[in-house]
């Protein structure tokens, strides 16, 4: 359920970790404001909704941070019209974020806990697919996607992913071993592919035989 009480430290979130530190993207800030990040944390949890961190929930994974959420998002340049692959649901918090910002969103997750769960917290979200899948092999039923945004870490980027990205498509990955991980993004133009980098961060390991 949401709670009223945490609106004001919302608002306040977006304002001081999201804004300060240069998320820009309009609709972003109006997602990150309007979703409640409460309903996705463990129950006990739910006063730090809104700390500058990740969080812990089942089956050992976490929440990402509210920061690395937006940023991410932002990355992808959404208008609203994309079909979007998300690998990694977790708490189904960027889910959430990413149903409101496009048109469509697949959502592949290992543990079928965290997908059961996802289900019953994004009931609502009319537009969204939640998978039980090894995401490291995408969802080709369902590609090209415009967007695909991993959420789990990865030596390098699953073959899959990028056959699976749309020409003019974009994706982000965070790239690195369990110590230190870039967040990267990735243009596709027809043959060409464009890599960049964000900022450094930390997410749960990709499982899956390519990230080994
Ligand atoms: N954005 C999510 C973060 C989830 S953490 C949130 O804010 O809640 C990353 C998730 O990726 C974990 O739930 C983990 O189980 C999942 N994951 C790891 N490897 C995976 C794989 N190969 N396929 C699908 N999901 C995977």
């Amino acid at each position: 359920m949401e709670m009223p009480g945490l609106a004001l430290a919302r608002h306040k979130m977006v304002r001081d970790q999201l804004q300060r530190r240069g998320i820009h993207d309009a609709r972003v800030l109006e997602a990150l404001r309007d979703v409640p990040r409460e309903v996705f944390v463990l129950p006990d949890l739910a006063e730090q909704a809104y700390a500058d961190r990740a969080l812990p929930i089942d089956c050992g994974q976490t929440i990402s941070q509210p920061y690395i959420v937006a940023l991410m998002t932002q990355a992808l340049d959404l208008s609203g019209s994309e079909h979007v692959l998300e690998v990694g649901t977790g708490s189904g918090y960027q889910t959430a974020i990413l149903s409101r910002l496009s048109a469509h969103v697949v959502s592949l997750e290992r543990h079928a806990g965290l997908v059961e769960k996802a289900r019953r917290v994004l009931a609502d979200c009319e537009n969204v697919e939640l998978i039980v899948a090894d995401g490291s092999d995408g969802w080709e039923e369902r590609a090209p996607y415009d967007r695909i945004l991993v959420a789990a870490a990865s030596r390098s980027c699953p073959q899959a992913l990028i056959d699976q990205l749309a020409d003019g498509g974009r994706l982000v990955i965070p790239l690195g071993d369990s110590e230190s991980q870039v967040l990267t993004t990735l243009i596709k133009r027809g043959e060409q592919q464009i890599w960049d980098t964000l900022v450094a961060c930390r997410f749960v390991p990709l499982v899956a035989s390519e990230a080994r």
